[in-house]
């Protein structure tokens, strides 16, 4: 079986001046995982290592660097689902945890499927991880653009009916991170993490952790993550919905593009995008905001990026 492994770093209007950063960070995330297939490791230990890189990686809406809640913290998102056993971890709404990918590993192998707030970081506690303070999570560039939201109060207003096209991207969208791997034995795996969305409210949990809705892989079908604006994604539990399209036959490239057209017809201001990927390796990837940033590789073929 081949190995095979794309990663995005979320969709929405990736400003210019900072396609180069996501570009070399979606590379990098490419890179740690890559290595961990090439050298016969599982799909879950590559996708834990490929989000955990870009989840230290503050130009990314996860981990460091996460945008910040209408009160100024942060507050994160992460999952793993296996596609061989149908395993599932999710945490959400951490505020101390740098990684919140490794969080959702020990979940994943733990009794529940997913653990929020307080119970999952006694939870971290319990497997040795250790608990940071709210400002390491933080850094300059988001501090600023909150403190430009607060006094503007445009991302307060997260209808799509009540805001601009161009302005709903920038505030609902972000650059929240996942990753798809398979590895030589066939196991799929797929995983995703993030801050959320700018200027969230306190205890918002968007697509992201949940299953169906921002991830979902089965063995036999294929694997998808999403990325975009959370609420939408929800409402058509995309992920899920993505993954069936596979079922009727559809290619991965196909049932990308058709599941975003979805999002934006069913949904009123639906956007954002996914990466899907076939039990072969057969990869899609779609998305109906300004932009996406990617990267993936695919057996002994050449590595592919953009934004
Ligand atoms: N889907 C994420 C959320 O709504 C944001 C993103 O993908 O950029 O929390």
């Amino acid at each position: 079986m081949p190995i095979a492994m794309i990663v995005h770093g979320g969709a929405w209007a990736i400003p210019d001046n900072q396609v180069d950063a996501h570009k070399a960070g979606c590379r990098a995330a490419l890179h740690a995982g890559w290595q961990v297939l090439a050298a016969g490791g599982t799909a879950l230990d590559a996708c834990v290592a490929a989000v955990r890189v870009m989840e230290d990686d503050p130009i990314f809406d996860a981990g460091t660097g996460s945008v910040l809640t209408s009160e100024g913290s942060v507050e994160l998102d992460a999952a793993l689902m296996d596609g061989r056993t149908l395993r599932y971890g999710a945490v959400a709404n951490l505020r101390h945890i740098r990684n919140p990918i490794v969080l959702a590993r020990e979940v994943l192998n733990g009794p529940a499927t997913m653990l929020v707030a307080e119970g999952a970081e006694q939870f971290a506690q319990r497997c040795n991880i250790a608990l940071i303070a709210n400002e390491e999570l933080i850094v300059e560039r988001e501090r600023l653009l909150w403190q430009q939201r607060r006094d503007t109060s445009v991302a307060i207003r997260t209808s799509p009916a009540q805001t601009a096209p161009l302005e709903m991207e920038a505030v609902v969208g972000h650059d929240t991170v996942g990753a798809i791997a398979i590895d030589a034995s066939g196991s799929l795996v797929v995983a995703n993490s993030t801050g959320g969305t700018p200027f969230k409210l306190p205890g918002r949990i968007g697509d992201t952790p949940l299953i169906g809705c921002g991830l979902y892989a089965d063995i036999h079908v294929g694997g998808c993550v999403c990325t975009g604006w959370g609420e939408s994604i929800a409402r058509l539990a995309m992920a899920r919905r993505t993954v069936e399209y596979l079922e009727r036959g559809f290619s991965p490239q196909v049932a990308a593009e058709t599941a975003v057209r979805q999002l934006a017809h069913r949904v009123a201001g639906g956007s954002g995008g996914c990466i899907v990927i076939s039990p072969t390796g057969e990869l899609g990837l779609a998305w109906n905001t300004r932009r996406m940033a990617y990267a993936y590789r695919v057996g002994g073929g050449p590595e592919y990026f953009g934004v």
